[in-house]
């Protein structure tokens, strides 16, 4: 099974994170900047930690043999305080590198007009610098939040299928399945989606544009779900084909749209944790 979990925090990670990882079959993450708990007191701060999303972080995931590459935004939840939203000026020097696939995480926290604000001048950017968009739909008050999203994006004038509506779930997911956006879920393990519960949602809504994370941070969460959801795919009678598709055929393409996507030479030997022999996968 090769992986590819499309929204990961690994700098909230472990070394022992990208071993197990790379065992289960991990080959490729993508990391969108987000809140890192401490709030920021200025620009500088994002400045550094960006520079740490494409240049630490991916030589720390290469010895793991895991490819990583990056999304970069000013995160709702710091889009309400003044001091940090100078940021959205030096977006740009970052939305031209190579290793930086989309923009985000932007969307909604709390449905402020800083957040509002924010959130369109970054869909803008995404339009400019021919970007996809990762959208993060708010915790609280959630079913709003995804209606209020899908009408900002389609303000934006960005096309529907270069943007993900992520931490999607069994209510919410019926509001985005026909704008013609991605579908993001978060297998978490004790809160909001779970393994089988998403596996009704592919039952249901078929694999088409369903992309699924760990969206593994600093809070209780489990870099490994990913795995997880596409054995429990398997025992319900999803195909090999069926879970690559999801697990990594849509992720590819997904953010294969920045034109940025680098996935050559992903030959990693791995051991198969369920039978314990070393399985040697190609890259495409
Ligand atoms: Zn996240």
């Amino acid at each position: 099974m090769r992986i590819f979990d499309p929204h990961i925090h690994m700098t909230s990670r472990t070394t022992d994170d990208y071993e197990r990882m790379a065992a289960a079959g991990v080959r490729a993450v993508v990391e969108p900047a987000f809140w890192l708990g401490q709030p920021r007191t200025g620009p500088e701060s994002f400045a550094d930690y960006f520079d740490s999303l494409i240049g630490w972080e991916p030589f720390r995931a290469g010895q793991f043999g895991v490819r990583h590459h990056a999304t970069i935004a000013l995160n709702p939840k710091e889009a309400n305080d003044p001091r940090c939203r100078p940021v959205l000026d030096l977006l740009p020097r970052w939305l031209d590198k190579d290793g930086v696939v989309a923009v985000g995480e932007i969307g909604y926290d709390s449905m402020t007009p800083a957040e509002d604000e924010a959130f369109a001048a970054q869909l803008a950017l995404a339009v400019a610098h021919d970007l996809p968009a990762l959208v993060h739909s708010p915790h609280r008050d959630k079913a709003r939040g995804v209606q209020r999203s899908l009408a900002v994006v389609a303000e934006s004038g960005i096309d529907p299928g270069r943007v993900v509506i992520d931490h999607l779930n069994e209510v919410t997911v019926k509001l985005v399945r026909d704008t013609g956006v991605w579908l993001g879920f978060s297998i978490y393990p004790d809160t909001k989606m779970s393994p089988p519960r998403m596996v009704e949602l592919l039952r249901a809504y078929g694999t088409e544009r369903m992309l699924v994370n760990s969206a593994a941070d600093w809070g209780r969460s489990d870099p490994l779900l990913t795995r997880a959801t596409g054995e429990a795919m398997l025992a319900a009678g999803f195909t090999d084909d069926d879970v690559d598709r999801v697990l990594w055929r849509n992720p590819v393409e997904f953010y294969g749209q920045s034109g940025r996507l680098e996935l050559t030479d992903l030959d990693v030997t791995a051991v198969d944790p369920t039978t314990g022999n070393s399985i040697l996968r190609g890259g495409e």
